[in-house]
């Protein structure tokens, strides 16, 4: 399928596979009201509750979670001599942090807070049904003995270019399930190799995620003792990224950040499938109303949200279909065509998307590393772009201007979402330092 993009000042940009920011004409602010779409705000608010149920079995699974009682949290961190580096010191940036994803205890990344989410939740439920968990038991019961080997029984499957399998892998065993996850040629040596040390079946295909995933969900269909986590359709995933909204409301509240109609919030999202950034703008959406304004990153080949997002098209539109390779280093998105759920809740609730090229995200590896000694994986640091591309590109003026909030940028909030890095070995992690130095 060969698809013409319309006309837009983003087009020639995207096809070139230059970085650029897109804006998305037919945002509205306070479209989280939408009633046609397939999840309602409340629903956020039962996966917290959801969290906290769980959360005595999590802190007895991971001894790292005894600090928080079980909550998988990440810092919220302000730039300080990064800053300075990336060329945001200007008061026109305002206030400049990151979301630090990058250390979540148990996976490492942001899909902590989704695939470790929807397998305990799964757990769960499959012991209620069963008579392994009545009411009034403590949650706890479900790391026994006699859990573990019922769960063993059960195989979980997911598809992923890496960091998924890794967090659904971890939980998985953690509980004595089975699994399996079937990643795509993007996936990084070392990831399977933790997978397999931890005892988990890692399938390798050489295709792209979206068929790694499709055929994951073939071999689940055919065997009822298989539970397949489906990152192109799972509300649950979705959810569980949707709660850290509530976090970091927390975490700004605490530091005396106000976010209203004259101090505006901007959040920036790396996204591959679009299941974790989708998530935490729909819980942003819902915790913080007209006032926060989320834009995706994707890289310049592999743009899924923003091809499919500007084509306008009900059918999913995929990187190929405009003549991009879906080639990049960032392998937490290197995603082709994402999710068609999330597309339809991101309709009109994402503010934009903006593009980034392989070389700046090992440039900014570098920086967030040398300044303030942040690790990061080359997906993660994308996000950094955003206050360049939202105060000083046209597309972003322009935005600025037609949100009416031009005026307001030096009381502005901005939070680079830094979705993965501290789980990446050393060894890897000096081969990127040193291909970011030669550069
Ligand atoms: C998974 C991942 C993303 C994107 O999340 P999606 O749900 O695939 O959109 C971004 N960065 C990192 C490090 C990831 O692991």
């Amino acid at each position: 399928m060969t698809i013409h993009l319309p006309d837009d000042p983003a087009r020639s940009d995207v096809l070139a596979a230059h970085p650029t920011l897109w804006v998305n004409s037919a945002y509205r602010p306070g479209a989280i009201e939408d009633e046609t779409l397939p999840i309602r705000p409340e629903m956020v608010d039962e996966a917290q509750a959801n969290w906290k149920r769980l959360a005595p079995l999590l802190e007895t699974c991971f001894p790292e979670l005894e600090a928080t009682g079980g909550a998988i949290r990440s810092d919220l961190v302000e730039l300080q001599a990064l800053r300075e580096v990336l060329g945001y010191a200007a008061p026109e940036f305002g206030r400049v942090f990151i979301k630090a994803d990058s250390a979540l205890p148990v996976a490492g990344s942001i899909k902590a807070r989704g695939g470790v989410y929807e397998v305990f939740l799964f757990a769960e439920q499959l012991a209620r049904k069963e008579g392994l968990l009545n009411p009034g038991d403590d949650i706890r019961r479900l790391a026994e003995a006699d859990a573990k080997a019922f769960f063993s029984r059960y195989t979980i499957a997911v598809g992923s270019t890496g960091n998924l399998g890794l967090s659904v892998g971890i939980a998985a065993r953690a509980l004595g399930f089975k699994a399996t996850v079937h990643m795509s040629s993007d996936a990084k040596a070392w990831k399977v190799e933790r997978l397999t040390k931890l005892g988990v079946e890692v399938v390798q295909h050489e295709a792209d995620y979206t068929i790694a995933v499709e055929n994951a969900r073939i071999v689940a269909e055919r065997d009822p003792t298989i539970y397949f986590v489906d990152d192109e359709q799972s509300q649950h995933l979705f959810l569980g990224y949707s709660v850290a909204a509530y976090e970091l409301a927390e975490q700004l509240k605490a530091r005396g950040i106000v976010v209203d109609a004259d101090h505006p919030l901007f959040l920036y999202l790396p996204c591959g499938i679009g299941g974790a950034p989708g998530g935490a703008t729909y819980g942003a959406k819902k915790v913080f109303g007209n006032h926060v304004h989320c834009f995706f990153v994707e890289p310049v080949q592999s743009p899924c949200a923003l091809v499919h997002l500007m084509s306008g098209s009900q059918e999913l539109v995929s990187v190929y279909d405009v003549g991009l390779t879906n080639k990049t280093e960032a392998d937490g998105m290197a995603v082709a065509r994402m999710s068609a759920f999330v597309a339809t809740v991101m309709r009109n609730m994402l503010a934009g998307v903006f593009t980034v090229a392989d070389e700046d995200l090992l440039r900014w590896l570098l920086l967030a590393h040398e300044t303030q000694d942040i690790r990061l994986e080359p997906s993660a640091t994308a996000s950094l772009a955003g206050p360049q591309f939202l105060v000083k590109h046209p597309q972003g003026r322009a935005f600025c201007e037609n949100q009416g909030i031009q005026s307001y940028l030096t009381q502005a909030t901005h939070i680079a979402w830094t979705t993965g890095g501290s789980f990446v070995p050393q060894e890897q992690f000096d081969a990127f330092l040193k291909q970011a130095a030669a550069l």
